[in-house]
C-alpha cells in the first residue's frame, strides 16, 4: 500500500522533497495497479484455453461424441486451444525480454523490401482464401535499413496478419518508400476499421476491440504492444490511421543511415 501521503505546505526544500515523495508513491501505485491487472489478464488468457482443453479431453475420455466426425472436431478444438496457449507464451516471453532490456538486437544492413516480400508470401494463402488481394509497391533497387531482420519480419508479420484477420474480402496494400531522411513502410487494408475511441488503446497489452473475434483467429491481444516496443527499440515510430467500416493504415517510420 503506497497510499500514504506526505502533507507539507511550503516552497522550501522539504516542500519539494514531500512533493517528490508524493509523485513517487503515485507512480508506484499506478505500477502496482498495472501489474495486478496484467497478471489478472494473463491468468484469464491461460484459463480460457485450459478450460476448453480440459473439457474436451474429458469428453473424449468418456467417449461423449456421437460420431467419428464429432471426435475429430473435439481434437481440432484441443489442438487450436493448445496453439492459442503457445502463442500467448511466445508473446509473453518476447514482452518480458523487451521490458527487461534483455532482447539482443542483431542489427545489420538489410534490404527491407526483401523481408516484406517474404512476409507477404507467408500470408498470401490465408489472404487468397479470404478473397483478399495483396499488392506491394517498393523501389526495384531495394531499400537498405540498419535493423534486426528477424524482428522486422516479426513486426511486419503481425501487421499483415492483422490486416488479413480484420478484413473480409478487399485489398491490402503494402508500400515502402523513402521520405525526408526516413524509411516509411505502410500497411493499408480495406477491412473493418477501428473507431476513433479505440485507436489510442491499441498498443496496450491485451487490448482488443472484439475479444471473441481476435481469439477465434488465434490472436492474443499482445501483438501490437510487442510491435510498438520492437519499433521503439529500432528508434522508429508507428502511427495508425483508421476509419470504422472503411479500413486501417499502419505507418512505420525508421531513420535512414542510423549506423551506431
Ligand atoms: P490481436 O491478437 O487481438 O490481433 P493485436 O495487439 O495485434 O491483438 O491487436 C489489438 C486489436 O487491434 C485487435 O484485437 C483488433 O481489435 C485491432 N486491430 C489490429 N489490427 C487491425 C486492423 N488491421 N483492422 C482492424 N482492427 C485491427
Amino acid at each position: 500500500d503506497f497510499s500514504t501521503r506526505v502533507t507539507y505546505k511550503g516552497n522550501d526544500e522539504i516542500g519539494s522533497l514531500a512533493n517528490a515523495i508524493n509523485n513517487l508513491s503515485q507512480t508506484l501505485e499506478t505500477y502496482q495497479t498495472n501489474r495486478n491487472e496484467f497478471f489478472a489478464n494473463i491468468t484469464h488468457e491461460l484459463k480460457t484455453p485450459l478450460t476448453y482443453i480440459k473439457g474436451y479431453t474429458n469428453a473424449l475420455k468418456k467417449k461423449l461424441y456421437q460420431s467419428e466426425e464429432e471426435k475429430e472436431t473435439y481434437l481440432d478444438i484441443i489442438e487450436k486451444e493448445t496453439n492459442q496457449m503457445n502463442n500467448l507464451m511466445d508473446d509473453l516471453m518476447d514482452l518480458s525480454k523487451i521490458e527487461e532490456g534483455k532482447l539482443n538486437l542483431h542489427k545489420e544492413d538489410i534490404d527491407i523490401t526483401e523481408v516484406i516480400d517474404m512476409v507477404i508470401n507467408k500470408i498470401m494463402i490465408k489472404a487468397k482464401n479470404k478473397g483478399i488481394t495483396v499488392s506491394y509497391e517498393a523501389p526495384p533497387e531495394g531499400v537498405v535499413l540498419y535493423a534486426d531482420g528477424q524482428r522486422m519480419e516479426q513486426i511486419l508479420t503481425n501487421l499483415l496478419e492483422n490486416a488479413t484477420r480484420y478484413t473480409e474480402k478487399g485489398n491490402i496494400l503494402v508500400r515502402v518508400f523513402k521520405h525526408s531522411k526516413q524509411i516509411k513502410i505502410t500497411v493499408e487494408d480495406t477491412g473493418i476499421g477501428i473507431s476513433e475511441k479505440d485507436v489510442p488503446y491499441l498498443f496496450e497489452r491485451f487490448y482488443r476491440v472484439d475479444k471473441s473475434r481476435s481469439r477465434s483467429h488465434g490472436g492474443t491481444g499482445l501483438g501490437l504492444s510487442i510491435v510498438k516496443k520492437l519499433v521503439d527499440i529500432h528508434d522508429g515510430a508507428i502511427e495508425i490511421q483508421s476509419k470504422l467500416g472503411e479500413g486501417t493504415t499502419f505507418i512505420l517510420s525508421f531513420p535512414m543511415d542510423q549506423h551506431k
